[in-house]
């Protein structure tokens, strides 16, 4: 079993402030940027950073104390996953990646963002579109190269030079993109006449992409490797949907709302009647005395939650219909009506003689 407090040098009583610091030390010692080729300092640098992994966690460190791994029963969950993760701890502590403070990855292309239309029932089922945009992509005369390349002289292609640099642990010589070559470590012989050097050229791409049911406006779907072409890979495509207003359902996350119209009669002595659902008439029954703003629900018609399982309603809302216009027999019936009722109405002709009625 290793040893992590003789590893980092440290007392078993060693707090998180003692551990950080010996962390900090060996850590920058042995980083594999300042001795490059040397496999063993590469591997003290992977048991440094294993040991401080656990220690630092107090979890981990506790099983540790107890039973010799940080996982009790489990083996390899020590924290050496891969330098990847050692070189993130190392980012945690120092707030860099290497020494030198240059980074060892190249920048991926930028990121892309386009609209696709949608019609509300295209949410439903979801829709394959055809999307069509333009990226960046690398240029077909030079295959990405820019022309001809060859490699740098200021750096010796290496693309990073050594610089000497004061730091909090004292002076130290640390690794800085070369200036010469912008740390490609190539400069161009020739340059690409179609794509000016720049290696990357503009092309119109035709792109199907699958919109799953339930989408929200504002909800940007990925597409993963789809943006701008960059030196450390693509970027990624992010499609916007874009849903149109449906005539008469309003959207309310995966509720549809619909305003239904019913006449005096129809609200006082009930009707059958329909309401037009995303996938054809509905059939609702509206019983006698129904009021104004009264909402009836269709559990199951909405729209499908996110993810697609299950569906929202669909929600109706009565709004009651003053007759504006009456025939003179309707006219006649709404007096017996109100006679019959008790209502006290106005007199006939009362309000042919007034122009216009001004409301609060
Ligand atoms: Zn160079
Ligand atoms: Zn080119």
């Amino acid at each position: 079993m290793k040893d992590y407090y003789a590893i980092l040098g440290v007392s078993k009583e060693a707090g998180a402030d003692d551990l950080k610091k010996a962390y900090r030390k060996l850590a920058l010692q042995y980083h594999p940027d300042k001795n490059p080729g040397d496999k063993a300092a590469e591997e003290h640098f992977k048991e440094i950073n294993e040991a401080y992994a656990v220690l630092s966690d107090p979890d981990k460190r506790s099983n540790y104390d107890r039973y010799g791994t940080a996982n009790p029963g489990g083996l390899g969950g020590t924290g050496a996953q891969g330098f990847g993760d050692i070189f993130d701890l190392f980012e945690q502590v120092f707030g860099f990646r290497t020494p030198g403070g240059g980074s060892p990855r190249a920048p991926r292309g930028e990121d892309l963002e386009t609209t696709v239309q949608l019609e509300l029932s295209d949410v439903l089922h979801g829709v394959e579109k055809e999307l069509v945009y333009h990226r960046l992509v690398n240029c077909e005369t030079c295959a990405g190269q820019g022309g001809k390349r060859e490699p740098c002289k200021a750096c010796g292609g290496r693309g990073m030079v050594e610089q000497m640099q004061r730091t909090f642990f004292g002076n130290m010589v640390a690794q800085v993109p070369c200036v010469a070559c912008r740390g490609r470590g190539y400069t161009l012989k020739e340059t690409c006449e179609t794509c000016k050097g720049q290696g990357r050229m503009r092309r119109e791409e035709h792109l199907k992409v699958q919109m799953p049911p339930g989408l929200d406006d504002n909800q940007l779907l990925r597409v993963s490797g789809m943006g701008n072409l960059g030196p450390g890979g693509p970027g990624d495509l992010f499609v916007r949907p874009d849903i149109k207003p449906h005539p008469s359902l309003q959207r309310e996350g995966p509720n549809l709302i619909y305003s239904l119209e019913l006449g005096l009669a129809q609200a006082a002595l009930g009707s059958r009647t329909h309401v037009p659902g995303l996938e054809g008439d509905l059939e609702l029954h509206v019983p006698p005395g129904t009021k104004d703003g009264e909402v009836f629900e269709l559990d199951g018609k909405g729209l499908p939650y996110p993810g697609g399982r299950g569906r929202g309603k669909l929600q109706v809302v009565t709004t009651l219909k003053v007759p504006t216009q009456l025939s003179s027999k309707a006219r006649e019936l709404l007096r017996q009506y109100a006679q019959e009722m008790g209502e006290e109405v106005a007199p006939d002709g009362l309000w042919d003689k007034v122009k216009r009625v001004f409301r609060g």
